[in-house]
């Protein structure tokens, strides 16, 4: 059955669509929002591999001249070269103001294609259409999109709104395991900050298999935490903050390797891990909650603990470097109990107990 959130962040109300099968009826889903003909598909070449040839298919049968513009897969994408590229297929196309682009892959086509959308000819409709997990539950709500400068990650962005958002959780099932795993820390992070009862329910599939037969439910409900979180946040101080569970120190471990050790996913694991163990040892989180939490994610084939621990007298100075992290005051997420998080000011010693055991 299909499952729907109104998104309603001012300016923008649209809706996120969520059904098993849902990209075979895309065409009659844009149908709905968008009168013109021109559309515009950016994707990258391991999705279009896999799914460009029939969505290119569906949209020209529901009658929508199509053009696909296909990109190298991977981080590197999310560049001004490619944003440059990304123009010039747009108007080589001539698509205009009123016409539509759709961001059809993972976290990096949705952040470049949705920046390339709010920004080509002061904005441009365009509609989400993620492939990844962690783009289904993370990046589809929200409203960032960006791209990387040479100097550090999303530098450069904008808070852009799609008109819709389409997730069939059916394209998950060409991920490859590191990439599901990926998501899955995003979708253990909803459960930790804001649900309890979703985290006891996480427990109890142990296999991505298990997963798939509940997937349509777990996205809703990450979709559903983030965007309640955000909307919150515009009248409530900080609600947005929480969604940053372990990724403070999680942002520097993956910059700390060069984005090239652990993906975003096992970084957040290893910081969500690493930050409870502290507060739960200061008595600020309940007695074995750290346990729980590593369980979880370890059977969901995360790494929890960093490879060479000594490593933290290198990472702790970058925590500082961190973009949300630049007005000087550094903020952390702490979970009250589990299901339950708030935020407090520290200083930078207060990640010092890593350093616990480094020579
Ligand atoms: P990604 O887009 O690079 O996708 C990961 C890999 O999976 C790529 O090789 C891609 O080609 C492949 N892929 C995508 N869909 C597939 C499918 N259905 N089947 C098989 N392979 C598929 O990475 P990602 O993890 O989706 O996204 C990471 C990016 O998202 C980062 O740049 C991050 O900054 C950004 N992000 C943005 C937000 C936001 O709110 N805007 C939130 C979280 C992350
Ligand atoms: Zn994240």
């Amino acid at each position: 059955a299909e499952l729907m959130i109104n998104i309603t962040e001012q300016p923008a109300d649209y809706p996120l669509k969520i059904e098993k099968g849902l990209l075979s009826q895309l065409g009659k889903e844009i149908q709905s929002i968008y009168p013109n003909e021109k559309i515009a598909v950016v994707t990258d070449e391991n999705v279009y591999a896999l799914y460009g040839k029939n969505v290119q298919l569906n949209l020209e049968e529901a009658g929508f001249s199509v053009k696909m513009i296909v990109l190298a897969p991977g981080e590197q994408t999310k560049s001004i070269d490619q944003l440059t590229y990304l123009y010039g297929e747009f108007i080589h196309f001539g698509l205009t103001r009123s016409d539509l682009m759709i961001a059809l892959g993972g976290g990096v086509i949705g952040d470049l294609a949705g920046y390339a959308a709010a920004s080509y000819l002061r904005g441009i409709r365009y509609a989400q259409v993620p492939t990844t997990l962690l783009a289904q539950v993370d990046s589809s709500v929200g409203g960032k999109v960006a791209i990387d400068l040479p100097q550090g990650k999303n530098l450069v962005g904008d808070f852009y709104h799609p008109e819709l958002v389409i997730i069939d959780p059916d394209v998950l099932d060409t991920l490859e395991d590191t990439t599901f795993s990926d998501g899955m820390a995003e979708v253990i992070k909803y459960g930790c900050i804001r649900d309890k009862d979703f985290f006891n329910h996480l427990k109890k599939l142990d296999s991505r298999q298990m997963i798939m037969d509940n997937i349509e439910n777990i996205i809703y409900t990450c979709c559903n935490i983030k965007r309640i979180l955000v909307e919150e946040d515009e009248k409530d101080v900080s609600q947005r903050m929480l969604l940053n569970f372990g990724h403070t120190l999680g942002h520097a471990i993956e910059a700390y390797y060069n984005y090239e050790k652990y993906t975003h996913g096992q970084a957040i694991s290893i910081g969500m891990v690493a930050i409870n163990k502290i507060c739960e040892d200061l008595g600020l989180s309940p007695k074995g909650s750290t346990q729980a939490i590593e369980i979880l994610l370890n059977r969901n084939h995360l790494p929890t603990h960093l490879i060479d621990s000594s490593d933290y007298s290198e990472i702790l100075p970058l925590i500082k470097n961190d973009k949300k992290n630049l007005d000087g005051s550094l903020k952390v997420v702490i979970l009250e109990k589990l299901g339950q998080a708030y935020t407090i000011e520290v200083t930078a010693d207060f990640f010092n107990p890593l350093l616990k055991g480094v020579s």
